[in-house]
């Protein structure tokens, strides 16, 4: 688990014929690499912390992204090119987020591979009626998200995220490197420390594609249903969810393995 510099001259291809199922690993051994490894990358380069991961996991590890923006996704491939990026496609995203998506495949180094959940928009609506989002979000986002995730995850043993520490107070605890007891899986944030301004930083400095909705006054962009413009100031995250205490989609489990 030894670090070292990740650069664009050290990243290496994805092998061709690697497996795509994982072989098994007991919790016990997956919950111990993650404590050791978010101990030794608390203070790593993200490029590093990815890198680590790609020794690690090899073919087995993806990016999942929203598309809401593509700075993960840009550092990812540049660490190792040709990372597969999981994307899903809640039918409820914003035209500008679907060609966010677009783009970043058509441009990065990537392979992305879209989920969709198992009933189209229409067909969720004949099975639990209309606005499904209005009066049971946490029931839409396990359909149309949490779902669709964990039959995207299923074919790989870690999976790296975007999710910062300053996005949400349910977030500061959040580690590097952290064991997924429900999915006994590997959660790598390589970002975890980022604040925005680091964020800002890195697009600017690297030209990545941008959402256009950040340019249009959403600081955070989730199903268009879902998401307004925070006043000015606000937290960014308040556009999400307005009148509602939901703040997560689900998808994240708490440090020692409860769902969030
Ligand atoms: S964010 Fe809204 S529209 Fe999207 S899956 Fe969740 S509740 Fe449904």
């Amino acid at each position: 688990m030894a670090l070292s510099a990740a650069s664009e001259e050290n990243s290496e291809p994805l092998p061709s014929a690697a497996p795509r199922v994982p072989p098994p690993v007991s919790p016990a051994d997956l919950r111990t690499l993650a404590e050791s490894a978010a101990a030794l990358l608390e203070d790593a380069d993200a490029a590093d912390v990815i890198a680590w991961a790609r020794r690690e996991f090899g073919s087995g590890l993806v990016v999942a992204s929203s598309m809401a923006d593509t700075h993960l996704v840009h550092l990812a491939q540049r660490v190792v090119p040709g990372i597969d990026v999981l994307f899903l496609d809640t039918g409820y995203h914003f035209a500008e987020t679907i060609g966010t998506r677009d783009a970043v495949a058509t441009v990065y180094d990537v392979n992305v591979v879209t989920m969709t959940p198992h009933q189209t928009v229409a067909e969720q609506a004949l099975t639990y009626g209309p606005h499904l989002y209005q009066r049971d979000p946490d029931r839409c986002c396990a359909l149309r998200k949490v779902e669709p995730l964990e039959r995207g995850l299923a074919p790989y043993r870690a999976w790296i995220t975007g999710m910062r520490r300053e996005d949400a107070p349910t977030r500061a605890g959040m580690r590097v490197v952290e064991y997924d007891k429900a999915r006994n899986k590997i959660t790598v944030a390589p970002l975890a420390r980022w604040t925005q301004q680091d964020v800002d930083a890195y697009v600017t400095r690297h030209q990545v594609l941008v959402n256009p909705l950040l340019y249009d006054g959403y600081t955070s962009v989730g199903c268009a249903p879902c998401t307004r413009r925070p006043s000015p100031g606000a937290d960014p995250r308040s556009g999400r969810w307005v009148g509602s205490s939901k703040t997560e989609c689900g998808l994240r489990q708490q440090p020692g393995g409860s769902e969030r």
